[in-house]
């Protein structure tokens, strides 16, 4: 619960505010951003949410946030139910957002992907009952596909209640040694018909990347869009090997995808032609800059 007696100072007056606990992983500005900001090394509220819309993202944000530093003055319980109720968050053909982002991964976006042959879940949420209760209604969870070792989060706890097949790359698979499936290619891998793992080394030697029906890119911390910026970005910091990044950014030249669903950083849906001019695009700057 966020604490009124640590509200920053950058926040506006008003109901809603962030506290000194927030740990700055973008998560409320990526769900509420008319509401929120970054200023300086934190998230404020920069404008009150107004209006059902405003505030069902607000109250959302409050519930993800994975530190629990947002806050309200007066809480109003019935959109704070219908936020929550709103959670895994539909995107587009049965792949939903989890919401309720874990501090165990700094933050980090999981995804939900409903399908005949058993849903998936891709990184892991906090482990709470609310998400336990509708994975369960909506079929359970056969498999849960681990992008990178630093986002395994709650994984263990959802795969002993449902029963999961845990998936990690051999080259992290320190994070999650008793995994269930540990993967050990260099380049790509279908599962049925529909998905397909794609080896991305760069940020951690063994980030994997999870494409589903050639749409959806499950990117984990490989690649996400830049909204400023208006265009996909790939990691400076944090890279375990930037050749390898950016060998693993060009293999995805020959990937189609419409969608990249990224752990840290923003989601974006393009048509694919559009992506791929985007991915180019990055390609050409990251070279450039490799090179200068
Ligand atoms: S979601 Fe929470 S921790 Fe993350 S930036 Fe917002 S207030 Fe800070």
């Amino acid at each position: 619960m966020a604490d009124a007696r640590k509200r920053l100072s950058t926040n506006v007056e008003g109901n809603f505010f962030v506290d000194a606990t927030c740990i700055n992983c973008d998560t409320c500005r990526q769900l509420a951003p008319d509401s929120f900001e970054e200023v300086g090394e934190f998230s404020a509220v920069r404008r009150q949410p107004e209006g059902a819309i405003q505030l069902y993202k607000a109250y959302q944000a409050l519930l993800a946030c994975p530190t629990g530093s947002i806050g309200t003055q007066h809480s109003d319980k019935v959109l704070w139910q219908d936020a929550k109720a709103g959670f895994p968050l539909p995107l587009e053909g049965g792949v939903y957002y989890c919401g309720f982002n874990s501090e165990k991964s700094f933050g980090a976006n999981s995804y939900f992907v409903t399908h005949p042959d058993g849903n998936w879940l891709v990184d892991s949420p906090r482990y709470i009952r609310h998400l336990v209760e509708v994975f369960q209604r909506m079929g359970g969870l056969r498999y849960i596909f681990l992008t990178h070792e630093d986002d395994v989060a709650d994984a263990a706890k959802y795969a002993a209640h449902f029963r999961s097949i845990r998936i990690i790359h051999r080259a992290d698979a320190d994070a999650m040694p008793d995994a269930e499936w540990i993967v050990d290619i260099e380049n790509r891998q279908a599962i049925g018909s529909d998905f397909e793992i794609i080896h991305v080394p760069g940020h951690t030697p063994g980030s994997q990347a999870l494409l589903y029906k050639s749409r959806f890119l499950f990117t984990g911390d490989h690649l996400w869009w830049d909204p400023a910026e208006r265009r996909l970005a790939a990691p400076r910091q944090l890279v375990w090997n930037q050749d390898h990044l950016l060998a693993s950014i060009a293999k995805l030249a020959d990937v189609r995808f419409e969608w990249v669903l990224a752990g840290h950083g923003h989601r974006v849906h393009l048509p694919a032609e559009e992506m791929q001019r985007r991915l180019r695009d990055l390609i050409e700057r990251r070279h450039t800059t490799m090179v200068s």
